[in-house]
């Protein structure tokens, strides 16, 4: 079962300058207990596109699905129900957590707000305590009294409070010491083999990415260039931006980092403000040809369910270009 599908999603913002596309026809969707990362240079429009499926922010166009229901224009009263069906993780926990409160209020307010009786609340904040791996007493204490990885935990606990259809989150780990991170990152895996909640998981960093996704998604200035499983993806990689990415990335099994093709990344992400023509990273494409200035590659499907835009192939030969 699709738990969230998104179909052409674009977002525009205007400026003095015009508009700007942060997300062109993007296409997602999450099966029940899967985890799709989403990955991609600061900028790249994924947290955009993350605000934009919490309608945090409007689209512009494209559909958004949650449990096969349509809640793209929904408005607020209607969209009642949706919240409590996609929550968000953030980097920062402190940005969801009230520091005058304390961390049993704090995950108590989506429950009341949900208007739970106090017992049911009370019985809940416990239980979530304990499946983020705190103690019961936690709850009356608050959030300045803990550790960056334990306000992460008690973000994930606020968030996991009307038991979500989908998570989506926005590098929850990257604030966090290396040791740090991968507890957190076992306990949303633990969670969502416990719960079946889906993930969108959203990071720049492709070692944890790697470790946390059936499927991956890549994008650049706000166009998906290569979505499809992270195996296939990670073993070998169909788009050159991708390549460049886990070029960079550090690999734990030194055969395999031997023998990775190093494409080292070049120049900054240009802006969104004047993308480049026709493919928009052929201003830093080791491979770019003449065409790739003038037409932009269409995404294509690969047999291994995997969808890349470039005109050529992994051989360097053109499949697309005229
Ligand atoms: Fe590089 Fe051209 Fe492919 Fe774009 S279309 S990724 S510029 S080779």
């Amino acid at each position: 079962m699709t738990r969230l599908q998104v179909s052409n999603l674009s977002v525009r913002f205007p400026t003095r300058h015009g508009e700007v596309s942060a997300v062109s026809d993007v296409d997602l969707d999450i099966g029940v207990g899967e985890t799709v990362g989403l990955v991609g240079e600061s900028g790249c429009g994924k947290s955009t596109l993350g605000k934009a499926i919490m309608r945090l922010i409007p689209a512009s166009g494209g559909t958004i699905k949650v449990d096969g229901q349509d809640v793209t224009t929904l408005g607020r009263r209607a969209l009642a129900p949706f919240r409590t069906k996609v929550q968000m993780v953030f980097q920062d926990p402190q940005g969801s957590l009230n520091p005058r409160q304390t961390v049993g209020k704090s995950i108590a307010r989506p429950l009341q707000v949900a208007g739970r009786s106090r017992r049911e609340i009370e019985a809940r904040v416990n239980d979530l305590l304990t499946q983020v791996g705190l103690p019961a007493s936690a709850a009356q204490r608050y959030p300045h009294e803990f550790s960056g990885g334990q306000r992460q935990r008690i973000g994930i606990a606020r968030a996991l409070a009307l038991s979500p259809s989908v998570v989506i989150c926005d590098e929850p780990v990257s604030a966090l010491d290396v040791s740090v991170r991968a507890q957190v990152i076992n306990l949303l895996k633990d969670i969502q083999a416990r719960s079946g909640v889906s993930y969108l998981f959203i990071s720049h960093d492709l070692s944890v990415i790697e470790h946390v996704s059936d499927r991956l998604i890549v994008m650049y200035l706000g166009r998906v260039v290569e979505s499809g499983p992270t195996a296939a993806i990670w073993q070998r990689p169909a788009h050159p931006y991708t390549r460049a990415l886990l070029a960079a990335a550090p690999l734990a099994d030194p055969v395999a980092a031997r023998h990775r093709v190093r494409t080292v990344l070049k120049g900054e992400l240009p802006s969104p403000h004047a993308p480049p023509s026709g493919c928009a990273f052929h201003t830093r494409c080791p491979q770019a040809q003449p065409v790739c200035a003038q037409t932009r590659p269409a995404l294509r499907d690969l047999p291994d369910a995997r969808r890349v835009a470039c005109h050529f192939g992994f051989d360097g030969e053109p499949v697309t270009a005229p």
